[in-house]
């Protein structure tokens, strides 16, 4: 399911003296199944961005195509867009409002008119696809679950809609680094197993940079760099001045080259660097 944003610009409260341009001339392509990371400083734009890939906002200058699908056109479908792209806001937790994490994770099929009797099977999957074993969850309140598990109930709870683009608005936000951890292996293996796009806007390049195989770079809702994660890591000076910095495995190869080394500019991974340096020393005794 492609997305197509095409020189897309969105202002709040226009005409006001509060007026802000949150984005500035964005174009994009989103192919089927890619796992994109959507980087940028606070109130770059980032959430603004999202809510446009499902007709949330809708688009007043520019144009938004999901599956070829006009979202400015009053007479587009927005249910149908909305079953196909599921999006989860940042801490979605707080939607949370069933009496049981069953009612929870089915109030979205539910609501798409999906049937009594499969509504178990689409809730007991989506769970599974969050890492929650099932049985010993379902009959729960949400509410004496932890929060990392609250917050896996909530995404559950739009997977089941079977949705085949996956919007994540910061969801490793508030996260120790346990649960920020497994959540992202869950969402790598939810995109490797599934063929599902998955979108996920953060904050941290470290995050990111364990996982998506594309990076977006917002600022000041300008589009600023797309591309692989090694090459926008590239561009270290850039993504300092704006205020994100590049990982800081990349950050000591950088600090290597400076020192003379002979290493790459980027590292992705803690175990990358450690390669590298192995490396390093190994042909040092070699010399
Ligand atoms: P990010 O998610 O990157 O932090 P946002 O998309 O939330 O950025 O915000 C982009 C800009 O738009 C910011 O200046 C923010 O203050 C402003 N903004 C966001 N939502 C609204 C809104 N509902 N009304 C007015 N201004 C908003
Ligand atoms: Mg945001």
């Amino acid at each position: 399911m492609p997305i197509n944003i095409k020189n897309l610009s969105c202002i709040y409260s226009a005409d006001t003296p509060f007026e802000v341009r949150a984005l500035d001339g964005i174009s994009l392509d989103i192919g089927a199944g890619e796992f994109i990371g959507i980087i940028g400083p606070t109130g770059s734009g980032k959430s603004t961005l999202v809510q446009h890939f499902n007709g949330l906002i809708r688009p007043t200058q520019g144009q938004v195509l999901v599956d070829g699908r006009d979202l400015a056109d009053k007479t587009t479908d927005l249910r149908a867009v909305r079953q196909n792209v599921g999006l989860v806001f940042q801490y979605p937790e707080h939607q949370l409002f069933e009496e049981t994490v069953f009612a929870d994770v089915a109030f979205g099929p539910k609501n798409q008119g999906v049937p009594e009797a499969e509504l178990r099977e689409r809730v007991h999957e989506a769970l599974a696809l969050v890492g929650l074993e099932p049985e010993g969850i379902v009959d729960r309140s949400p509410f004496e679950l932890s929060g990392g598990q609250m917050r896996r109930v909530a995404i559950a709870g739009v997977l089941a809609m079977r949705p085949q683009v996956l919007v994540l608005d910061e969801p490793t936000a508030g996260l120790d680094p346990e649960g920020r951890d497994e959540l992202l292996a869950q969402l790598g293996q939810l995109h490797s197993g599934s063929g599902m796009t998955v979108i996920l806007v953060s904050h941290s390049m470290e995050d990111i940079a364990r996982v998506a195989t594309r990076l977006i770079v917002l600022a000041g809702g300008k589009l600023v760099a797309d591309g692989p994660p090694r090459t926008v890591f590239t561009q270290a000076k850039m993504l300092t001045d704006i205020g994100l910095g590049v990982p800081q495995v990349t950050e000591l190869m950088l600090a290597l080259r400076e020192r003379g080394y002979d290493v790459p500019a980027v590292a992705l991974s803690v175990e990358e660097a450690c390669a590298t340096i192995l490396e390093l020393s190994y042909r040092g005794e070699q010399r």
